[in-house]
């Protein structure tokens, strides 16, 4: 049995592994759109100079028992990725056949194959391993970065799928498939991907360095999410105690079912609205049937990813299919795209060198009114279907936000000009998840007609740990002074300027915290539908007043 560690998500699954290594699978050719081809380009140079620095960076701290000729053969390799004929003609290859880097990288490297055993000195034929080599090191930082391609058309059932990542445009068409469970090389418990297995009430275990190489397909493997720990290969009576363990999870959940109906209040009567996150149209099934007070955050984004972007009057299908169903308010944001949630599942890179902190959110749409005008539009004309929210994330200045306000007003103009109807008086409230916003949350408070903590990016930006890194987020801490006194500035801020704060980050949904933050004066959270019914439990087993003293 092999006993490995990462961080945890959720609780137990059981399952084989399926194992998508994607460093040695065979090289897959994908074919690009047009407007997909630069971008590519991009990934493919960043991979190269990823290779570059790491050559350079081994040969700088050589110790001083290593073989001479070591730090001159690090070197040669390293000027090889400035070889215009590996690095220029896979450039070339990507525009010329519209072709994924590595495909394209694949390819040229087989013709430098062939120049070289065609050549009669022996020397010279040998370099052929030194390409090989160096080929090697950018195939792998492209695997670093790439999507994981996961047979999502297989029967995943009571698979636990085994892979370097996962993006979170892949992660969310597990939607719906009966998948056991994941276990990844990369990635931290806050990352998009996490927030998604969570909600799929999917066991999983993140940042687990070498996942790939230690597991085998077909292996028996179980996760402790509440740990972080695998099983691989559990003998039998470790395996029994975690079916029992599975059991009781079962049983637990089950008991939560009676707390459907039971109104959310404290037990000195104080009402506290849990409303649900979603992603898809299709997941209002699960606020409806757990009798969510209405959608607190409707990440819109993922409709734009793995497919063409949608235009107005999809967009408009799909939120009034959702107004159409759900009875309270349904918070739609507007675009997130950005940092970890790129179009295309990550598959088109970014220039920025850190993107969480690049052209993404309200950033992105101002830049993109091509982008954000007919989401407005759509989401206004769906407004006399029921009670839609406008909920604008990543605000960092308030000039920004006048900006979005005025394209508000233009929006509305150009529809009463038009004749279609809308309801002029939609709630638009600003998500406050940079620190910025926090500590002026007064300032944005006064313009707006409520808040909401995205407590995911506030935790991010205020103690400066990129959330899909997992190298730091040993650092991720919700109940760090400073987090918790934003929260309580940002909740105040709403009190004086009477207008409501919500949470949506997953602190919402963790039922560690519902007792705090009821005491900080939290009344509305929001969160995975999946998690609703714990946190309600700590709701009405709670007393506010006995609670906001505690945190005074
Ligand atoms: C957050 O940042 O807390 C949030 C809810 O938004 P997202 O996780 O989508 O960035
Ligand atoms: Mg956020």
């Amino acid at each position: 049995m092999l006993l490995l560690h990462g961080t945890g998500i959720g609780l137990v699954a059981i399952g084989r592994a399926m194992v998508l290594d994607q460093q040695h699978q065979d090289i897959e050719i994908r074919e690009l759109r047009d407007n997909q081809v630069e971008a590519e380009v991009i990934r493919f140079e960043r991979a190269v100079l990823a290779a570059k620095k790491g050559l350079l960076e081994m040969q700088a701290s050589l110790p001083a028992s290593a073989p001479p000729e070591l730090p001159a053969f690090l070197g040669a390799h390293a000027l090889m990725l400035e070889d215009p004929l590996l690095c220029d003609q896979t450039t070339q290859t990507i525009r010329q056949r519209k072709i994924n880097a590595e495909a394209a990288l694949h390819h040229q490297a087989n013709c430098l194959g062939q120049v070289f055993d065609a050549m009669e000195d022996d020397y010279l034929s040998s370099k052929k391993q030194d390409v090989h080599q160096v080929v090697e090191r950018v195939q792998a930082e492209l695997a670093r970065d790439a999507a994981a391609t996961v047979p999502f058309s297989e029967n995943l059932e009571d698979r636990i799928i085994v892979v370097n990542d996962l993006s979170p445009a892949d992660t969310v068409q597990f939607k719906h498939k009966n998948m056991a469970g994941f276990i990844t090389n990369l990635g931290g418990p806050i990352s998009h991907t996490a927030i998604l297995a969570r909600g799929l009430k999917m066991p999983a275990v993140v940042g687990l360095h070498g996942a790939c190489r230690l597991i085998k397909d077909n292996e028996l493997v179980v996760i402790d999410g509440s740990t972080g720990t695998v099983l691989v290969g559990p003998d039998a009576d470790l395996l029994a105690q975690y079916q029992q363990r599975l059991e009781c999870i079962r049983q637990f959940s089950a008991g939560l079912e009676s707390l459907r109906e039971v109104e959310s209040r404290t037990r000195d009567g104080v009402e506290i609205a849990l409303h649900a996150n979603i992603e898809l149209p299709e997941d209002v099934e699960a606020v409806t049937s757990i009798n969510a007070a209405g959608v607190g955050l409707y990440r819109t984004e993922f409709m734009f990813m793995n497919r063409e972007a949608p235009d107005e009057d999809e967009q408009f299908t799909a939120y009034a299919r959702v107004l159409r169903n759900v009875s309270g308010p349904v918070t739609i944001r507007t675009l997130d795209l950005g940092a970890d949630k790129q179009v295309d599942g990550g598959r088109i890179d970014t220039k920025a060198a850190n993107p969480a902190l690049g052209l993404r959110a309200v950033r992105l749409c101002l830049g993109n009114p091509g982008l954000f005008i007919p989401q407005l539009r759509a989401i206004f004309r769906a407004s006399v279907l029921g009670k839609v929210r406008i909920m604008i994330p990543m605000l960092s200045s308030l000039h920004e936000l006048e900006q979005v306000l005025d394209l508000v007003r233009e929006v509305k103009r150009n529809l009463s000009r038009e004749c279609i109807e809308f309801n002029p008086d939609v709630p638009i409230g600003g998500m406050i998840e940079v620190p910025a916003a926090a500590v002026a949350a007064d300032l944005f408070a006064r313009k707006l007609d409520f808040l909401s903590l995205g407590t995911n990016d506030l935790i991010q930006y205020t103690l400066a740990i990129d959330r899909v890194d997992d190298e730091v987020n040993y650092l991720y801490d919700p109940l760090h002074p400073s987090v918790l006194r934003l929260i309580r500035h940002t909740i105040e801020a709403g009190e004086n300027n009477n207008i409501p704060v919500s949470m949506c980050g997953e602190m919402a949904g963790d039922p560690n915290y519902t007792r705090l933050l009821i005491g900080l004066g939290l009344r509305e959270f929001s969160m995975d539908p999946a998690t609703l019914l714990e946190v309600k439990q700590e709701v009405v087993s709670s007393e506010a007043g006995e609670m906001r003293e505690q945190t005074m």
